[in-house]
């Protein structure tokens, strides 16, 4: 067979079809046409998930009857552009393809008119030809139809998906430009039926709150900005209440334009490490200015992947964006509930004096008991009898002296009511927002975890009078040997001691009561399943258990009795605590049960 030139029209065909791959494309493009055409109204409309059907109507600057002539044609943009354009133009290839593309795999009709025209103009278009050309009466602003996509390229045809996927392609790009442009009025119609109306706004959190479902906009909280090496980061991301099994929720957007890029996904998600559980993700939005020149678009029309020149610093930038917003967020959680009203203050119910008191009992039988206690922490009175010194956990010991601190007055700002504990495993804390119900242990873990970082190697120890004998297996403590270095970080001083006993020496003063013999033993079984992982990984494994599993040993337990001064100071000692919302294992410290959730449950509202 001898070499030939395929005929323009063809050769058109097969370059439309190699970058127009699905009806997505086509609505990208037309949306960002009518974006540059400074649209502030942007009404997409589909049918078939685009493949029979597509409609975007603007209100922009509508085009010229030469202009509107003219933009199909290969390479016509009335856009600036040189080479060094190149990185920042996010269309079809390059300018002035894309119109001539859809042009050349379906079946265009456009309608457009300029402000000061009393008539608009109406073209169809197929195969890059104009077919008719009439003056119509419309709007200024410009509406293409796109119908029977690849109706001349059966092929392709063939490779379109379901109605369904190919819809959620458009849903997914249609939000993402929603989350770009908030003060556009965007709207999106399916087969007629109207699924998203977004009237301009103001922030990005109340697109989020058009675009999502209720449970998700409840828990969005805005980004708190951060300009720093010439990156900016704004966005939104949820709290640690919210969560999902994917990361479908990740938008990201560098300069306005959407990319996908795994660095950036990994950055927020390390923002909420050990906030949220394994395989559960947040959702968010971020937005990230930078220099065009420190990022490699890829230009290729079919993908969104980006390269950037230093990624660390956009990653760290993220990941502070996020810990921070989250470190406020729970800040705020455990701000004061309210400040006593004088009016009301009265003997408190439960007091040494009177411990048989009963509330119920006493409530009905005389008026005086409908007085509520509101201090807001009470220090006088205990829900069960004073508990025992031995019952009072070393780490919570409470100064004896009043507290001398010079913070004194803040701290004692940042008051809570404390109702009391719940079956010697919660803390139950009257909020403003309604009732906080935090998990003494996670808590307390979460407090002795961040301690434990913030100490490493300089842990304060106490040499044990008698050391203390831990036997293993003659393997196990072969094993083991080569890494007591892991313990001696952790304030566990220890050596080998004949064939099979390891004798530890000294231990942290946090640890006096923990099981050292579980610990040690816990210890050669993550060395044993996890010495596949190159060597810096396998330490850092090795010590983030270590610390993990020594904060959950020495933290309060359920069961647990703990005194008012107690659970205020593990409350004092969370609110300065990092990533105080979830334990070090992904596990929530606490609840809080909305007023309105409590006044829907006694249906004191509907
Ligand atoms: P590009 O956007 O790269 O210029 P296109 O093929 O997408 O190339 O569009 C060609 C030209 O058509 C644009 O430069 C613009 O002048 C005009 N145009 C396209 N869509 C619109 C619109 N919705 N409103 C006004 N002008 C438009
Ligand atoms: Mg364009």
């Amino acid at each position: 067979m001898s070499i030939r030139f395929l005929s323009p029209e063809d050769a058109q065909k097969v370059a439309a079809g190699e970058v127009v791959e699905r009806p997505a494309n086509i609505v990208k493009e037309l949306i960002e046409n009518s974006i540059d055409a400074h649209a502030t109204h942007i009404e997409l409309s589909v049918a078939n998930g685009g493949k029979t059907h597509i409609r975007i109507t603007d209100n922009g600057t509508g085009m010229s009857e030469a202009d509107a002539r003219l933009c199909f044609e290969r390479h016509a943009t009335s856009k600036l552009f040189t080479f060094n354009d190149l990185p920042t133009v996010s269309t079809f290839g390059f300018r002035g393809e894309a119109l001539a593309s859809v042009c050349g795999v379906a079946k265009v009709t456009l309608t457009t008119k300029q402000q000061g025209e009393i008539e608009g103009l109406q073209l169809t278009i197929q195969e890059g030809k104009i077919l008719s050309s009439k003056t119509v009466a419309a709007p200024v602003g410009t509406t293409f139809i796109v119908d029977d996509l690849f109706y001349n390229i059966p092929a392709r045809k063939k490779f379109l998906k379901t109605t369904a996927t190919e819809w959620n392609q458009i849903v997914a790009l249609f939000k993402a430009f929603c989350l770009t442009y908030p003060s556009l009025h965007f709207v999106l119609l399916h087969d007629n039926t109207q699924v998203y109306n977004c009237p301009p706004v103001t922030t990005l959190h109340d697109r989020v709150g058009q675009l999502f479902d209720p449970a998700l906009s409840a828990s969005a909280l805005t980004l708190s900005s951060t300009e720093d090496k010439g990156i900016s980061v704004t966005g939104v991301t949820t709290n640690p209440h919210y969560s999902r099994y994917d990361r479908g929720g990740l938008y990201f957007f560098v300069n306005k334009r959407l990319v996908k890029n795994y660095q950036l996904a990994r950055a927020v998600l390390k923002g909420f490490c050990n906030v949220l559980p394994a395989n559960k993700y947040p959702f968010a939005v971020i937005h990230l200015e930078i220099d065009p020149l420190t990022v490699d678009v890829n230009i290729h029309p079919k993908k969104e992947e980006v390269l950037f020149l230093h990624p660390h610093i956009i990653e760290q930038a993220i990941t502070k964006a996020i810990t921070t917003t989250l470190e406020q967020y729970m800040s705020q959680r455990l701000a004061p509930a309210h400040k006593p009203n004088p009016l009301y203050v009265s003997e408190p119910f439960f007091t040494p004096n009177n411990p048989g008191f009963d509330p119920f009992f006493e409530r009905s039988i005389t008026p005086h008991s409908y007085n509520f206690p509101t201090e807001p922490i009470a220090k006088t009175f205990y829900l069960q009898e004073p508990p025992s010194e031995t019952h009072q956990h070393p780490l919570l010991e409470i100064p004896k002296e009043p507290f001398q601190d010079e913070n004194l007055h803040a701290v004692e700002e940042v008051s809570y009511r404390i109702i009391g504990q719940l079956h010697k495993t919660y803390l139950l804390l009257e909020h403003k927002d309604g009732m906080l119900v935090i998990d003494q242990h996670a808590a307390h873990e979460r407090i002795l975890y961040e301690r434990f970082g913030k100490n490493f190697g300089k842990t304060e120890t106490i040499q044990l009078l008698f050391p203390l004998i831990i036997t293993l297996s003659p393997s196990d403590l072969a094993i083991l040997i080569p890494y007591a270095s892991l313990l001696h970080e952790q304030g566990i001083q220890c050596e080998q001691f004949g064939e099979e006993q390891l004798r530890i020496t000294a231990v942290p003063v946090y640890a006096k009561q923990i099981p050292l013999q579980e610990l040690v033993q816990e210890l050669v079984g993550w060395i044993k399943e996890n010495d596949s992982q190159p060597a810096a990984d396998f330490f850092k494994t090795l010590t983030e258990k270590m610390r993990a599993q020594l904060a959950c040993k020495a933290a309060v337990k359920a069961g647990d009795v703990l005194t008012m001064d107690a659970m205020e100071q593990l409350l004092r000692d969370l609110q300065t605590t990092e990533r105080r919302f979830s334990c070090p294992h992904g596990r929530p410290t606490q609840w809080l049960v909305s007023t309105h959730e409590i006044e829907k449950k006694f249906k004191r509202i509907a």
